[in-house]
């Protein structure tokens, strides 16, 4: 899945992680509070952190159901400090079935956000941002962050900034005329060009927490891209192929996948992760062509 990730639980057999720069931006936040104002701030701040990754968990768990739904396991998901990566056990060329499992992460966002704010004006509470540090904290302060909070993260969702779902939806859409790989690559360009944008936003509105995000967005598309190329290197050359890379598997494929349940959509093109073998299995129009076994995934 990805390294410097913290393993915080199992949910339905799915491994729930916290990306490293998570808790790195959870104690920023308290240490940021307590510097600026007092202990009782940076406390606030971190509190605000854990509502934001509980919120994020949900974002993954609405992940998740989709891709149960259309039958795709997912065998982890990562939570970024302001977005969640999934590592799903079926990798389909089909752009249609992305499209799905991205809008379901915009749409759960958006109903955690309206919950929110819905609860907020149910109890008359004020819905205008409360971030004044020099204000006595309550519980309807802390709503009124976490809901703008979420605002925050839903419009940041929408944006067509990969890894966010927006970006994914961007890719889905381009991967309909260019392959996925190359789909990858022009959507995190653009997502390179939101991060510069981001980065010197926060210089000129002197918000650190933005600029702290435009470089984990960067970071994150460029782990991203890495995982898209080593699938791509995963692929078995074509027959035609006049300059095939030498073999480094010996044993035929059927030897290898013998014994296993191997079952794939009749004209299936993609990556299905094996958990009995711990293979990824490369299928061509419903037929296995390649099998890698991973050390390190
Ligand atoms: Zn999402």
């Amino acid at each position: 899945m990805t390294s410097y990730a913290l393993r915080v639980g199992i949910f339905s057999g799915t491994d729930f992680r916290l990306h490293w720069t998570t808790p790195t931006l959870a104690v920023l936040a308290l240490a940021h509070g307590w510097y600026f104002f007092d202990f009782q701030t940076g406390l606030m701040n971190l509190t605000l952190c854990l509502g934001v990754i509980l919120c994020l968990i949900i974002h993954g768990i609405a992940h998740k159901l989709a891709a149960r739904r259309l039958g795709i396991p997912t065998r982890g998901i990562v939570i970024h400090p302001l977005w969640t990566i999934e590592g799903y056990g079926r990798i389909g060329e089909k752009p249609r079935e992305e499209f799905t499992l991205a809008l379901a992460g915009i749409l759960a966002q958006a109903l955690i956000s309206t919950c929110l704010g819905g609860g907020l004006a149910l109890f008359g509470e004020s819905l205008s941002p409360q971030f004044d540090e020099t204000k006595p904290y309550s519980m309807s302060v802390y709503l009124n962050q976490l809901f703008w909070a979420n605002l925050f993260l839903t419009a940041l969702d929408i944006l067509p900034a990969y890894p966010t779902d927006g970006g994914r939806i961007f890719r889905a859409a381009l991967a309909m005329t260019q392959t996925r790989l190359r789909a990858t690559e022009l959507s995190i360009s653009l997502s390179a060009v939101f991060s510069l944008v981001m980065l010197i936003a926060s210089y000129f509105l002197k918000t650190p927490i933005m600029g702290f995000a435009a470089i984990a967005l960067f970071l994150s598309g460029q782990e991203e891209l890495n995982r898209e190329r080593f699938f791509e290197s995963l692929k078995r050359p074509p027959e035609d192929d006049p300059d095939p890379p030498p073999p480094f598997n010996p044993s035929p494929i059927d030897r290898v996948t013998a014994g296993l349940t191997l079952t794939a959509e009749p004209d299936f093109t993609g990556f299905i992760w094996n958990e009995q073998a711990r293979l990824w299995v490369e299928w061509k129009n419903g037929q296995v062509v390649s099998a890698t076994a991973l050390i390190k995934d």
